[in-house]
């Protein structure tokens, strides 16, 4: 706990909901979402090489196939993206006219897309959880969320975890990576008495849960198996969203921040908010992100 992680802006862009990170290891570009702008971005640190573009709608999460490309949860479904070619290829909308989006979104590693929604005007337990398949059938899996969050798998795949944002407790479900089945689902860690809502999350190589707090100016590290806190990296920004690991080491911590919200007074005091940050050499390596097996 002792550690002082000093999290540095990585460029001057700013998101009005800068959210799911993704390190795309081939060219070494970190991919992260404007929810709102319904915009991607990509960034290479070493050439600078910044590089956007608006789908036409909001998008919730972003995941590499393994064919190329990617697949993405968006206002209006499920669907391929090609960010050479800018476009998009939209497969199913499970939720057609019921007022929802999709929001933050994983792949295990067998290569389901794991991704789940919620309501656009943050209506409680409208929200549901997906896994859609490499035959790009469609299963529900979770009923009744209302902001549905945070996916992480541990190494041997026997766990999967999970957020539900207004809960503010960390799910976990025993799991099974040869169906995708998921059961007896418990809470590992309760955040209920903690500043700002659990709202991103990724995994280490030790098992250990990243937790950005949205509304509470952080990062934490959490053991699942205790509970407990073990780490803590404080953002300049209040409403802090998501982190992955990246970097050639993996061992960057990117984390992406939003201004959406935030009064005239809020955004002067955080000129950084809505940026993405990265907390370089953090002293553990995160795990590369599974793709889309189709
Ligand atoms: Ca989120």
């Amino acid at each position: 706990m002792n550690h002082q992680y000093i999290p540095q802006v990585v460029l001057d862009c700013i998101c009005e909901l800068g959210e799911g990170p993704v390190w795309v290891a081939e060219n070494q570009q970190i991919l992260w979402l404007d929810i709102k702008k319904g915009r991607i971005h990509s960034y290479n640190r070493d050439t600078k090489t910044h590089h956007s573009f608006s789908v036409g709608e909001m998008i919730g999460c972003i995941a590499q196939r393994s064919s190329g490309s990617f697949i993405a949860g968006l206002e209006n479904g499920i669907a391929f993206i090609d960010i050479e070619n800018n476009s998009v290829q939209h497969i199913i909308n499970p939720e057609e006219g019921i007022g929802n989006r999709f929001n933050d979104g994983k792949c295990d590693a067998a290569g389901r897309f794991w991704t789940g929604t919620m309501s656009l005007q943050e209506e409680e337990n409208k929200g549901n959880l997906y896994v859609m398949d490499a035959d790009l059938s469609i299963k529900k899996k979770i009923e009744n969320v209302t902001i549905s969050n945070g996916l992480a798998w541990n190494a041997d795949n026997s766990i999967m975890y999970y957020i539900n944002t207004p809960t503010n407790y960390i799910f976990a479900f025993d799991y099974d990576i040869q169906t995708g089945n998921i059961s007896n689902q418990r809470v590992v860690i309760d955040l209920t008495h903690e500043k700002g809502c659990a709202d991103g999350m990724t995994i280490d190589e030790e098992g250990m849960l990243w937790i950005a707090f949205y509304g509470g100016w952080r990062v934490d590290r959490y053991d699942p198996s205790t509970g407990k806190l073990l780490q803590q990296i404080l953002l300049p920004a209040e409403n802090v969203t998501c982190c992955t690991f990246g970097g050639s080491g993996l061992d960057d911590l990117y984390i992406t921040t939003a201004t959406q919200g935030m009064n005239e007074q809020a955004l002067k005091e955080q000129p950084d908010a809505g940026k993405l940050f990265v907390v370089e050499h953090i002293g553990v390596k995160g795990m590369l992100p599974q793709k889309f097996k189709s």
